[in-house]
């Protein structure tokens, strides 16, 4: 069953993940809680993106645990499959069809992987181009929408799955200040209906959009707390000087 608002949907636990002889992650213990909208922060090769990757095992971690509604994911029972359609990610890059047009990006999730029949997914998919303000853009291909548009796009098509949890991994590090802003206000009205969990290196942005916020410094998660509080009052020094921009 799916939790309230508020109550534990993600719990890591211990969570490692070894590249070889790199250890990327170095036990992360978090948890997520429905309807919160989380902001990752930490420089560049900090492991945000493998922790993001490992909360849809899109990496396998080496080591701990993630709880997912109750369920062990990282558990080898687990159909990961079915638990993956709660989980909806977007990427910096859009990672569009080229091939197909704009409405049958978005609906070719829920037919294929769900066996949603295509009207119904046609109309799904229309609603949440409407939904991203992309309504008449349904018969163009990805190449003829600017990149924010695109982004638009990728995000009506991972809630076309009906994700509990949304996923984005820099989602407007490739974007200009005006789609940037337009991105930042749908993530933030996702809020209301979803869970959120954004990978930025943007601290301005983590600071507009997430209630809570965690750190993370070369695979330790060094700090996670309220937005506010982690900005203006960091409990560890090097939160400070990441936040300062007094970091070596
Ligand atoms: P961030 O998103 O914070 O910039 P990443 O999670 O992408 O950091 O990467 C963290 C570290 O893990 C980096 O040192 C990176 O080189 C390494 N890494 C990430 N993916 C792989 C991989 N598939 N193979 C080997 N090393 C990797
Ligand atoms: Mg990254």
């Amino acid at each position: 069953m799916s939790p309230a608002k508020g109550e534990k949907l993600i719990e890591v636990k211990g969570l490692e993940k070894h590249f070889k002889h790199v250890e990327v992650l170095r036990g992360i213990n978090i948890d997520i809680c429905k309807g919160d909208v989380v902001a990752v922060i930490g420089p560049s090769g900090s492991g945000k993106s493998t922790f993001l990757r490992c909360l849809n095992l899109l990496e396998e971690p080496t080591g701990g645990q993630i709880v997912f509604e109750g369920v062990d994911i990282t558990s080898k029972e687990t159909k990961i499959d079915q638990m993956r359609q709660k989980i909806g990610m977007v990427f910096q890059q859009f990672n569009l069809f080229t091939n197909m047009t704009v409405l049958d990006n978005v609906s070719a999730g829920p037919v294929l992987v769900k066996g949603m029949k295509k009207d119904e997914a046609r109309k799904l998919a229309q609603s949440l181009l409407e939904r991203v303000g992309l309504g008449d853009r349904g018969g163009a291909y990805p190449i003829q929408l600017s990149g924010g548009q695109q982004q638009r796009v990728a995000i009506a098509r991972a809630l076309a799955m009906q994700p509990d949890v949304m996923l984005f991994d820099e989602p407007t590090s490739a974007l200009d200040p005006a789609s940037t802003m337009r991105i930042e206000e749908l993530m933030a009205s996702l809020k209301e209906s979803y869970t959120v969990v954004i990978v930025t290196h943007n601290m301005q942005q983590a600071a507009r959009i997430s209630d809570k916020c965690a750190f993370f410094l070369v695979g330790d998660l060094i700090e996670f707390g309220e937005t506010e509080q982690v900005f203006s009052m960091p409990k560890d020094k090097r939160t400070e000087d990441y936040i300062t921009g007094r970091f070596g």
